[in-house]
């Protein structure tokens, strides 16, 4: 990508100040935070070395608040002694609850489970606590029956309580952790931490997945909100804090109203290489340590029992077979005598592993394969086999069940009563309380950080009359972000958060009590004008790789945004803008075109908290000051993604530490940035599906009945969608998720379509010469015509602009991937036209067919594999 702007950066004017405005600089300047100062420069990453040296003393070596007891060791002896290995393999594998029955668990007795994010009991987004409880009760009594497999070890269930219990409705959703970087309150994270293991434990759950401690250096990362800060000292304490929250100290440690923490996911996954999720960390070793390891330091001495291997390299070598790093390191040097357990398939991704065999990891010091999707099974057997080959050595298994074991004895799990009859089990009261919303607002309240406020338009006066706008005002699921309630945090409403509030919410309460008003317009449009508008704008939820972008620009292509701030200011209303975002990201014209500019970050379930600062009481005076400084430095180029690389080209607009108060000097200056133009890259190609379905596609399935009529159909919005003649799952390829498989059974004829609910125009990127390139792997050969169509929408029996692929299909080796191109001009000649899209993929069968897809797309592609039009 390129940039108009022809100045080098360094030549570049950081903040340009309009010329009657004699004020300081402040805006490029750092303001002095009033938490911490930042007294010393954060520690730096230049130093990227080819082969990293290894020196085991770089790392310290930890004492735990937890010692070992030579109690536990006994119990844990004694225990071990009687187990057969099929008992102690079992104890190593961590199935997901969409892939296990009760009775799976009664036969093989694992030593945990998991639900994944957007994963619930009985797939129900909405499942109630009850519902919760009784999977935890049934899998806990199965676990603990020894009928079939011998053992009465109890299992404990693994959830994502990343920021709240985020997978249940109703729960309290606490800011991300970017926004909790922000409030720079460790005492504050630890009351959240707290509050989110009572919730936990309401549904008799034992274990959580958090906290993330990654120390984020570049902001195109998708993961970059669920880290605190760029600053290893903000995570390490606040590593600390959390897993005090979580587990509990001295005699409150995993007391019954506590839950196993994990601090992940170890090491170096904010260090990769772009920001690339799952990618490589070419940190040296020291840098390896002294900025990304630091959440270790925390919360290892603090007591966490369990630490989570990462999905990326460290050069070149994924950290899931890095004996080094998870045995020399972590076990060894720094004394960790908790377990380790794998990230989502993680295993699969060493070289020489697949998700169901991987025997290096287990060698490498992995103590429990987190094994999702059906692989549990093979998985199982095949470590089963390697121990018994020796492959894997029994002094392994042996250390990986003793540290399991470990755990389970360190956190009562022999002794508590069963989830459904432990001392908050069933309290649906604590789950989204008043004590814990509270604690939540206080952490919105703390997050919010000022970037500008010109004339001193903040505070607002409640009297007068408002326009609240913007697509995130009165929507709970975009200021949630990803991980809630879904894994994307995509696809919820309003309603999914009985007890939450929006942004929206707060403003209209606090303004209609004051005896001012306010209308709620998300395009901007009003009947009354109004004295101020406040925007609320900002970026989708997305978690994980779904997250990763290619620069920093807020928009690219598309500045529906700044086109309502624009709008609103040349009607000489002043702008307020909040703003959520998983990240800092590159808004100079968003900036120029607000008088006010509040970064909200993701606040989650209490928006409502946002106005008691933006506002002040009926009387004019402020309720609560600005206290949220920068956690992350906010670049002043859409290319400035990389944090803290020592270059001095790359300034960030504000630095780190900064944020206004509103009683700071010069804060009311106006700002006037510098604004770039990048050229977009001609986009040659629309991705249709690339992990998941790109906006604005939906995918629906469809089944018909003898004539053709279609007879059910249903819009994918999980995991797996089943209607008779037709089954859709995601399935993992090369990292979770990243593909679908469609099963025709053949009982009806089944359809899939992917749609948008407008016309799409594809002229701009393909003509008669583009191709549809499908990236697909064929399991089960089709047993009659496979139609794929374009703008196949109702009945594909009427619909002309659709061919028969089945004979080129059934050409294709079974079982191995491969790229697919489509010519559009054998659509084109049944008559479709690009100009008016609808849907630009659908395929359906009356026989039995199987297949799996990882990438659709249209556009310019080769011709390996052309089907020909039929
Ligand atoms: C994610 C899990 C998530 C699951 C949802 C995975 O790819 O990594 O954490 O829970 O998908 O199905
Ligand atoms: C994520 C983890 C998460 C796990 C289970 C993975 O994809 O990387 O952070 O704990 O899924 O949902």
């Amino acid at each position: 990508m390129t940039t108009t702007n022809a100045l080098p950066f360094s030549l570049r004017p950081r903040c340009i100040m309009p010329l009657l405005l004699s004020g300081v600089l402040a805006g490029c300047a750092t303001e002095n935070a009033e938490r911490t100062p930042a007294s010393e420069p954060l520690p730096v990453s230049t130093s990227v070395s080819a082969t990293p040296q290894r020196d085991v003393t770089i790392w310290p070596q930890i004492k735990s608040v937890i010692p070992a007891d030579p109690a536990v060791e006994r119990k844990v002896e004694q225990l071990l002694a009687g187990m057969t290995l099929e008992q102690k393999v079992a104890q190593m594998i961590q199935p997901e609850i969409r892939d296990i029955t009760v009775a799976d668990m009664r036969k093989y007795g694992f030593g945990s489970y998991l639900n994944g994010g957007g994963s619930f009991p009985g797939g129900n987004k909405h499942a109630t606590v009850q519902e919760w409880i009784d999977l935890a009760e049934q899998m806990y009594q199965a676990s603990i029956d020894a009928s079939l497999d011998g053992s009465t070890i109890p299992t404990m269930w693994g959830t994502d309580a990343v920021h709240g219990h985020n997978n249940v409705i109703g729960a309290t959703l606490f800011p991300h952790n970017i926004g909790l970087g922000a409030t720079n309150n460790p005492e504050l994270i630890e009351q959240i931490a707290k509050a989110t293991a009572t919730e936990v434990m309401v549904t008799g759950i034992d274990w959580v997945f958090a906290p993330t401690v990654a120390t984020v250096r570049n902001d195109r990362w998708g993961r970059t909100y669920e880290s605190y800060s760029e600053d290893p000292k903000i995570v390490k304490a606040y590593s600390s804090a959390i897993v005090r929250g979580l587990q509990g100290v001295g005699t409150e440690f995993l007391a019954d109203d506590r839950v196993i923490s994990t601090v992940k996911h170890f090491v170096g996954d904010g260090g990769t290489v772009d920001g690339d999720d799952q990618g490589d960390n070419i940190h040296d070793e020291a840098s390896l340590f002294n900025i990304h390891a630091q959440g270790y330091v925390g919360g290892l001495t603090e007591g966490s029992q369990s630490v989570m291997a990462s999905f990326n390299s460290w050069h070149g070598e994924k950290i899931h077979g890095n004996k080094y790093l998870l045995t020399d390191v972590l076990k060894e040097r720094m004394g960790f005598d908790g377990f380790v357990v794998g990230d989502w398939n993680g295993h699969g991704q060493i070289a020489g592993c697949s998700n169901d065999s991987c025997p290096n990891a287990i060698n490498a010091g992995l103590d429990m394969f987190m094994a999702p999707t059906p692989v549990w099974k093979p998985l199982l057997e095949n470590t089963l086999k390697q121990a018994r080959a020796g492959d894997i050595p029994m002094s392994r298994i042996d250390d990986a069940v003793t540290r399991i074991l470990r755990v389970k004895v360190r956190a009562g799990l022999f002794e508590k009563p069963s989830p459904a009859k432990r001392l908050f089990s069933g309290k649906t009261e604590l789950i989204g309380s008043a004590e814990h919303r509270n604690i939540a607002r206080q952490a919105v309240r703390e997050s919010l950080v000022l970037l500008k406020n010109k004339n001193d338009l903040l505070p607002l006066n409640p009297k007068k009359t408002f326009l609240i706008a913007g697509d995130g005002a009165d929507n709970i699921g975009k200021q949630s972000g990803g991980w809630t309630i879904t894994w994307q945090g995509t696809n919820n409403v309003n309603t999914d958060f009985p007890g939450g509030s929006s942004i929206y919410d707060g403003f209209k309460q606090q303004i209609e009590a004051a005896g001012g008003s306010v209308e709620l317009n998300a395009a901007g449009e009003f009947s009354t004008k109004p004295d101020i508008a406040i925007v609320v704008f900002g970026e989708e939820p997305y978690a994980e790789g779904n997250g990763d972008i290619g620069n920093l620009e807020f928009e690219r292509s598309d500045k529906r945004s700044l086109a309502l701030l624009k709008r609103l200011q040349a009607q000489n209303i002043p702008v307020v803008s909040l703003f959520i975002t998983g990240r800092p990201l590159w808004v100079n014209p968003e900036i120029n075109a607000s008088d006010a500019f509040v970064v909200a970050w993701l606040p989650g379930s209490e928006g409502a908290a946002v106005a008691d600062v933006l506002l002040t009481n009926q009387y004019g005076d402020t309720q609560q000051d600005f206290l949220g400084r920068l956690s992350f430095s906010w670049p002043n180029h859409p290319d400035h993604s990389e944090l803290n690389v020592g270059d001095d080209n790359y300034a960030p607009l504000f630095a780190y530490n900064y944020g206004l108060s509103y009683g700071s000097v010069n804060a009311s200056h106006d700002l006037l940035l510098e604004e770039v133009q990048l050229d977009d890259d001609q986009a040659q190609q629309i991705v249709v599906f690339e992990r998941s379905l790109r906006k604005p596609w939906q995918g629906v399935l469809k089944s018909f009945g003898p004539s053709n009529v279609p007879v059910k159909q249903k819009a994918i919005r999980s995991n797996t969608v089943v209607l008779d003649g037709v089954k859709f799952r995601t399935i993992d390829r090369e990292v979770q998720e990243d593909a679908f498989n469609l099963s025709f059974t053949g009982e009806q004829t089944g359809n899939f379509v992917v749609n948008s609910a407008f016309r799409e125009d594809l002229r701009g990127i393909a003509n008669n010469e583009a191709v549809m390139m499908i990236t697909a792997r064929v399991n089960q050969v089709p047993t009659k015509p496979v139609w794929l169509g374009m703008n196949c929408l109702d009945d594909m029996a009427q619909c002309k602009s659709k061919i028969d692929i089945g004979a080129d299909i059934t050409k294709l080796p079974v079982g191995q991937w491969h790229t697919l191109s489509v010519p559009l001009s054998c659509f084109s000649e049944l008559g479709l036209n690009l100009a008016e899209i609808f849907s630009p993929f659908s395929l359906q069968t009356q026989g039995t067919f199987n297949i799996d897809i990882s990438h659709i797309a249209i556009g310019s592609g080769d011709a390996n594999n052309q089907i020909n039009c039929r």
